[in-house]
């Protein structure tokens, strides 16, 4: 067990960790920087004494966002070819043959969160033809895809998503951003698919949209609470599909270079690339 017992806090410069218990960090009081093993940063921002005069790096990763991107492209497709429908008509040995109900240029695509991952699951589904639209707080530039910026513009952006994917960072301004009154604002019929956290999904929220027929099925693949309780309405709910935070799974030893990258910048007397605005809280 890790803990001050088996370690002398004064000798460690370098902290690598996702959800350090609280305080743990403000003790090591020659700490130089901090890595996160995950692109989210939240697990350590949670922590009231997080000493915000150390630098935290956080994990970027082409490989993880490429399957991040596999991930919310599956469940588009999933939903977009009506695939339940064909595996049931299999289970029945029935032949039952149908168009799609909708054209892929007609099905319109979008991600909340146009960053690292967000644009390459952007890419992804514009180059499957979709019609991709992407929301985040300063106007971006991808080819294709058409960018909304800003809380003046969510709505707008919210009333052109038959797909809402999310992949905000969770922050004060993105806690519960996907709650009732956002739900009311996608078309009827959308399809939500959170990868990024549990915390911007008001779960209770999303299931009263799924219920009334407002919202047609959703796709979590994180939880407010983690593991998800077995108590849980979600998992039984036949409107959603649940994975236990699989979206995609931060590899150690790309995770181990990066860190070694890291360090080894700091001391040169340089700042790595991806350290956390603190202001911004990603
Ligand atoms: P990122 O590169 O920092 O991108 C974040 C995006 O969100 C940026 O476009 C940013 O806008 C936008 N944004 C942040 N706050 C906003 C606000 N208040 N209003 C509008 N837009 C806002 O992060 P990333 O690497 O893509 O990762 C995103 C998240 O995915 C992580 O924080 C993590 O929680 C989650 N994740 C989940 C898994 C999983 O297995 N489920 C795996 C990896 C990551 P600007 O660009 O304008 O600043």
């Amino acid at each position: 067990m890790f803990g001050p017992e088996n370690y002398d806090p004064a000798s460690i410069d370098y902290a690598v960790s996702f959800r350090p218990p609280f305080g743990l960090l403000k003790s090591l009081p020659k700490l130089k920087a901090v890595f996160s093993l995950g692109a989210g940063v939240d697990g350590f921002l949670i922590d009231p004494d997080y000493p915000k005069h150390i630098p935290l790096v956080r994990f970027v990763d082409p490989t993880l966002s490429g399957e991040m991107a596999q991930y919310a492209v599956m469940h588009v497709l999933i939903q977009h070819r009506t695939e339940h429908f064909f595996t049931a008509a299999q289970q029945e040995h029935k032949w039952r043959q149908r168009m799609l109900p909708r054209r892929t240029e007609d099905t319109r695509v979008g991600i909340l969160g146009l960053g690292e991952i967000g644009t390459v699951c952007a890419e992804r589904l514009r180059d499957l033809r979709f019609p991709v639209t992407g929301w985040s707080r300063t106007r971006k530039s991808v080819p294709g895809v058409k960018s909304y910026a800003g809380a003046g513009e969510l709505d707008a952006f919210l009333s052109g998503c038959d797909f809402l994917i999310c992949v905000l960072p969770l922050t004060p301004d993105t806690r519960h951003i996907l709650n009732a009154a956002a739900f009311a604002k996608l078309p009827k019929g959308a399809y939500v698919i959170n990868i990024a956290r549990g915390g911007h999904v008001n779960e209770p929220d999303l299931i009263a949209a799924l219920d009334s027929g407002h919202l047609s099925g959703a796709t979590l693949d994180v939880f407010e609470t983690e593991p998800l309780p077995e108590t849980s309405p979600i998992w039984s709910h036949p409107k959603i599909m649940a994975t236990p935070h699989i979206a995609a799974i931060t590899s150690p030893l790309v995770a181990a270079q990066s860190v070694v990258e890291g360090i080894a910048v700091i001391e040169c007397g340089g700042k790595p690339e991806n350290t956390v605005d603190f202001s911004r809280g990603y």
